[in-house]
């Protein structure tokens, strides 16, 4: 399924460009608007990534690391999405680029405007690398959030063998599952980059928008936290984390 979804995108993105390259020929405006559908795009190439980390983390828990194919093919998956991401950024950043030098010209060189985006577009798209797509922070997520799952699974082995007491383990877990904002167990939890706090991604979502439509910073809800100023940026969504929670919930659910 979802690689159907992957071949989907990816065949909608290229009719995108070709779109926008046939508007290149009639107005500079539209070609603007075009653009930021395509940016939007990027969005659902983002929940797309997330949705395969997802799915890597299950085949962790069903089978553990050991070189499963369908990880291997997962980590594919998840690099033909970094390089259609990258695709689109590059693409938007060649035809930024020649519009502009076109508006400082004679409406003559508008001819040429389709062939200057593509070649710029080759230009740039030829400078990425394999290494490059690696760096895409949802691929580095992917990869830490199943070494990080792998070592979770490994680590409450070897607590069950030690007999720790249960008692203290949930109350620990289930406090480390609230979030500061809502006071109750998080449904996706979001990491914060810069205080290592969790919050609910989407109260947190909306108190940061609440917060910056007043003109207003918005200051980590937790208590003794000194970070005063936190941005949708140092946010990321934790799959692990939302995978633990989800466990938990199942395993209460059936005492
Ligand atoms: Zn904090």
């Amino acid at each position: 399924m979802i690689k159907l979804h992957v071949s989907l995108w990816v065949e909608f993105v290229f009719i995108s460009f070709r779109a926008v390259l046939c508007l290149l020929e009639m107005s500079l405006s539209s070609v603007q608007s075009t653009l930021s559908t395509l940016k939007s795009c990027q969005a659902d190439i983002g929940a797309c990534m997330d949705m395969i980390s997802d799915v890597a983390l299950g085949i962790v828990e069903a089978q553990g690391m050991n070189n499963s194919p369908s990880l291997k093919k997962l980590e594919e998956m998840i690099m033909e999405c970094s390089r259609l991401d990258r695709e689109i950024n590059c693409f938007v950043e060649s035809v930024d680029e020649k519009t502009a030098q076109v508006r400082n010209e004679p409406p003559e060189a508008m001819v040429h405007l389709r062939n200057s985006v593509k070649d710029r577009f080759s230009e740039l798209m030829a400078g990425v690398s394999d290494a490059d797509l690696q760096r895409h922070s949802k691929v580095v997520a992917f990869k830490d959030s199943i070494r990080k799952y792998a070592m979770q699974g490994q680590t409450d082995a070897e607590n069950e063998e030690e007999e720790l007491d249960e008692d203290i383990a949930v109350t620990q877990s289930q406090t480390n599952f609230i979030c500061p904002l809502t006071q109750v167990e998080m449904v996706n939890p979001v990491k914060n980059k810069k205080c290592s706090h969790y919050y609910d991604q989407a109260a947190v979502l909306e108190m940061i928008k609440a917060k910056h439509k007043n003109k207003k910073n918005f200051r980590c809800p937790k208590v003794g936290c000194d970070n005063r100023d936190v941005q949708q940026s140092d946010l990321e969504l934790d799959l692990v984390m939302k995978r633990m929670i989800q466990n938990h919930k199942r395993q209460s659910g059936k005492t």
